[in-house]
């Protein structure tokens, strides 16, 4: 963006509230600005062919690698995490920039189809066209990794892109625009505006080919209601309750450290975080026990940081107090695990079924477990939920079978959930948890626009369309 906005925020660090940078807040009109220089620049990037974009988004992953540590620095300063977190996320989205890269040629690069009886004398082609102008906007979660889910298979497909980044990462939104910068200084194929959600409203609202959106569900809901004014199409990757469950053949320490790395890692504020776990009740004890000894190691300021957001503190303490307040018990942390930054790990049992602890996303190092007298009770349970990203099974003779019958937009079976990094793999969820899919073939072909073309070989004296000659 090069106009200058009037107004200006700070960037606060969350484990210090020390500025850590200063932003502008852009306007409606200078949002509508960036969007129309992007049409221009979507024309000239398209016109590089999948060949001239792979190289560049190939040196932009070298950058990436290379100044690994300058932009985690920037990621721990605005969200607090631990550095394992911060490269963890950034490798991550290296494997996402190099996979489309790679792949956009094989998936969108134009296919031969049956010309079916009808037009048996020609020859039919499907090829996938740039949608133009992708407006991204982002969350402040995994503020690398999450919005270059989106970014670099809309560019790769042949898009340019407007990004609007977290209000709490504005930095690292920057990092990211500058560094693309530098290996295609030609157009702004890959603009940032910045500010709060008026400035993401003024994105949806400004032409736009289609906004992909990763954020709260309340927010995705008041962007498909805006974006319908325009028919812009969306694609919206929001909230999640995820729940892990254990068989009773399962190996129960695997499904416990599992449980214990997906509801605390990066403090619980992961959108596939485990929440929910529901345990066979033959291995109840043993798992509840493993759970708790390895939760003793677990410290808030070592492996994860404070809480990105302050206001979801409050969120936190009410899920844990109200689960106290019927009937739940804590295992570890508790009433008071909730302090001014940080959340102690907190492992919660007998917590009823509609309780807000296990109904609404906590986003918090919490966990709930319940005992369950049978798989089909496990199931039934996991899906009794408005939400649908992700889903762990742990079962040595069923996993699949159980996976089969989970309402999840993807399930991990024996393995703890992390196949968020993995290119191939559409990622994205039903209900709640929103519609369309990022990563993988289905994420590229989200940001294009399958064209059909027939093409006639020789001409046959068989005559289609008669209607002009009267017959
Ligand atoms: P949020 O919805 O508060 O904000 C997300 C983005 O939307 C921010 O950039 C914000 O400024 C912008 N925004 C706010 N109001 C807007 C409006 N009316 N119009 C347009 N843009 C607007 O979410 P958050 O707190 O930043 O992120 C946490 C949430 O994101 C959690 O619910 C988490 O589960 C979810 N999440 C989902 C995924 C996924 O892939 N499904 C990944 C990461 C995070």
């Amino acid at each position: 963006m090069t106009a200058v906005a009037q107004e200006t925020f700070d960037s606060l660090s969350p484990a210090t509230d020390e500025v850590v940078g200063t932003y502008p807040v852009h306007s409606p009109e200078q949002v509508r600005d960036a969007v129309a220089r992007a049409r221009g620049a979507a024309a000239w990037w398209a016109s590089l062919g999948f060949g001239g974009r792979a190289d560049r988004l190939r040196k932009w992953a070298g950058i990436v690698t290379r100044r690994m540590d300058e932009l985690c620095a920037v990621v721990q300063q605005e969200t607090g995490k631990p550095r394992g977190d911060a490269q963890l996320e950034v490798v991550l989205a290296i494997e996402h920039i190099a996979w489309a890269a790679r792949h956009a040629p094989k998936v969108l690069g134009r296919k031969r189809r049956s010309a079916g009886l009808l037009l048996s004398n020609h020859t039919a082609s499907v090829e996938y066209v740039p949608l133009g102008v992708i407006g991204v906007i982002g969350p402040w979660n995994y503020p690398v990794y999450t919005p270059l889910g989106s970014i670099t298979y809309a560019l790769a497909a042949g898009n340019a892109v407007v990004f609007k980044p977290s209000e709490y990462t504005p930095g690292v939104g920057k990092w990211l625009a500058d560094t693309f910068a530098e290996v295609v200084p030609e157009q702004p194929v890959f603009q940032l505006v910045t500010g709060f959600g008026r400035t993401g409203a003024a994105l949806v609202s400004a032409g736009v080919d289609k906004i992909a959106f990763t954020g709260s569900t309340a927010t995705g809901k008041k962007i498909m209601a805006a974006a319908a004014e325009t028919l812009t199409p969306v694609v919206i990757e929001a909230g999640g309750k995820d729940a892990l469950l254990v068989d009773s053949d399962a190996d129960v320490d695997a499904a416990a450290d599992a449980a214990v790395w997906g509801a605390f890692s990066n403090s619980g504020q992961t959108c596939i975080g485990v929440e929910r776990v529901y345990v066979h009740e033959d291995v109840y004890d043993r798992f509840v026990g493993k759970v708790v000894e390895l939760t003793r190691d677990v410290e808030p300021g070592k492996q994860y940081g404070p809480i990105t957001m302050p206001a979801q503190l409050d969120v936190i303490r009410r899920h844990i107090a109200d689960a106290l307040a019927r009937g739940g018990r804590a295992l570890t942390g508790g009433a008071d695990a909730v302090g001014e930054r940080y959340v102690r790990p907190t492992v919660l049992v007998d917590v009823p079924e509609d309780s807000e602890a296990v109904t609404e996303e906590t986003f918090g190092p919490t966990v709930t477990i319940a005992k369950v007298r049978s798989m089909d009770e496990a199931v039934e349970k996991a899906n009794a939920t408005r939400y649908g990203l992700g889903s762990t099974v742990f079962s040595r003779h069923n996993g699949t079978k159980i996976a089969a019958k989970l309402k999840s937009g993807m399930t991990s079976i024996n393995a703890p959930f992390s196949f968020a990094g993995i290119g191939s793999l559409p990622f994205g969820g039903v209900g709640d948890s929103g519609f369309g899919r990022i990563h993988g073939p289905e994420g590229l072909r989200e940001f294009a626009r399958p064209k059909a073309v027939a093409r006639q070989r020789f001409s046959v004296p068989i005559q289609l369309t008669t209607f002009t000659r009267g017959e």
